[in-house]
């Protein structure tokens, strides 16, 4: 008899047996942001969700651990205090903007705007992806119809005419539709939605947590320096909890394999001869070792819905192209999936045509966000612009106010891609 961990068995206890099969309403794989968001907002609808993880808690993730405020408002409106709890009980530093670093290595400090209206976007925070992972997998254990199977990897899946099949090495789960928030190597993709995947849509992250770094801002700003020889990537600075802070850079994957670029070694050459960087490392510790992984971009256009089955988050290459920022969007993903499939369960309909309603959500959301987000990505590769705004920004309040307001702004933003606005800029 093989033990799962099943934290809903003190509401339904389930007997588990090698090969047995278990049936759900709704399958989820993966219980990252994307997964865990989707299940919490489906929890107390009377559907009997199976989320199937291959990783025991806590899970282990390699990311940044930058949350920005798209995070904190989609925990806002998951039910069950999510957001109150996250606010009390998770170790994490807050931060009040970003420092932009361009390449000519002059900074500029932008304070994330702080709008006194309810509806403003509170400032970021970093939380070590352990706490904030385990946090929202913890919720899911509040509710009677969530059943969690740990350390279970789903290996295939099987699409049927009226259920669908996820197979682990020991069991066989169904499900009326299955949602895959599997991350960025996504099993649901690639069973149910294969294709090519090109490289230039993907970034590859190199991130290690180190102790003693120098000059860090006081009020915890996060530093994006966007140094030559990674552009149109960048290097972090994110100050991090236990004294550390999570360092790292991103880099095109196209470029990485093309130029056979060694990512450990790259961060270990940056950091020790990069005029801006040496500095502020020279007494730095690494704690651990820098690990790296990919990000899958939002330039990537696939269909993420098909007959019973959608794809969140990474699965669903939502990562934003400019900052690679992925958790907002993933948890996202996983809020309107849920509108829609409340929707798909009351009609009993998981067609391809009824769950075209996610994909045509998914665009609307993110689309052209995704699409002001590439142009900044262009733009950002080229160190003249980089270095002309900031030197403006310097020197100019108005230049600096705009871009305190684009994290909040979708028309600033999109003013930002306007070669209009850079050339009115030359004259500032
Ligand atoms: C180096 C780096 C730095 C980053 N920095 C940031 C940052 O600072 N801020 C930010 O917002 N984003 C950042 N990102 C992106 C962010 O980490 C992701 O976008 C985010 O984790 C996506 O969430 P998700 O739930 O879609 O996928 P994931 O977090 O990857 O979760 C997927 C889950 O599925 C499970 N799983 C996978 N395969 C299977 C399987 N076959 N069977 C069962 N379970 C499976 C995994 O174990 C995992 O728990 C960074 C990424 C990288 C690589």
């Amino acid at each position: 008899m093989q033990k799962i961990r099943d934290y809903s068995s003190k509401f339904a206890p389930i007997e588990l047996h090698t090969m047995a099969n278990f049936e759900f309403d709704l399958l989820i794989v993966g219980a990252g942001p994307a997964g865990c968001t989707l299940a919490l907002n489906m929890a107390g609808k009377g559907i009997r969700i199976g989320i199937i993880e291959k990783d025991p808690s806590p899970r282990h993730k390699i990311c940044g651990d930058a949350l920005s405020g798209k995070v904190l408002n989609v925990m806002k409106r998951i039910p069950g205090n999510v957001y109150e709890d996250f606010l009390q009980q998770v170790e994490k530093i807050p931060s009040r903007g970003i420092r932009f670093v361009a390449p000519n290595h002059n900074e500029i400090d932008v304070p994330f705007l702080l709008h006194p209206d309810a509806d403003s976007p509170p400032p970021g925070y970093v939380c070590k992806r352990n706490d904030f992972d385990r946090f929202l997998f913890e919720k899911l254990m509040n509710y009677q119809n969530i059943h969690v199977f740990e350390g279970e990897r789903v290996d295939r899946v099987f699409h049927h005419a009226d259920h669908v099949v996820a197979v682990t090495q020991n069991h066989e789960f169904r499900g009326k539709v299955i949602a895959g928030a599997d991350g960025v190597n996504s099993t649901v993709r690639k069973f149910l939605q294969p294709g090519r995947e090109p490289k230039e849509h993907f970034c590859v992250g190199i991130r290690g947590y180190f102790e003693n770094v120098a000059g860090l801002h006081p009020e915890n700003y996060i530093e994006l320096a966007f140094l030559k020889s990674l552009l149109p990537g960048y290097f972090w600075i994110f100050p991090s909890t236990g004294g550390l802070v999570n360092a790292g850079f991103g880099m095109m994957q196209n470029r990485v394999s093309k130029e056979r670029i060694n990512l450990t070694q790259k961060l270990d050459e940056l950091i020790n001869t990069d005029p801006f960087l040496a500095p502020r490392f020279k007494h730095a510790r690494l704690a651990g070792k820098p690990e790296a992984h990919r990000l899958p971009l939002g330039t990537h256009y696939l269909k993420r819905s098909g007959d019973r089955f959608i794809l969140l988050g990474d699965a669903a290459f939502l990562v934003d192209p400019f900052s690679g920022e992925g958790i907002g969007n993933a948890m996202a993903s996983g809020e309107i999936s849920a509108s829609i499939l409340e929707q798909n369960f009351s009609n009993n309909d998981f067609s391809a045509e009824a769950l075209l309603t996610y994909d045509a959500r998914i665009n609307k959301r993110f689309k052209q966000e995704f699409k002001t987000m590439s142009v900044m990505q262009r733009l950002a590769g080229s160190a003249k612009l980089f270095n002309m705004v900031v030197n403006k920004a310097r020197k100019n309040n108005d230049v600096r106010e705009l871009l305190s307001s684009m994290f909040t702004s979708q028309d600033v933003m999109k003013k930002l891609t306007s070669p209009d606005f850079y050339l009115k800029l030359l004259f500032k």
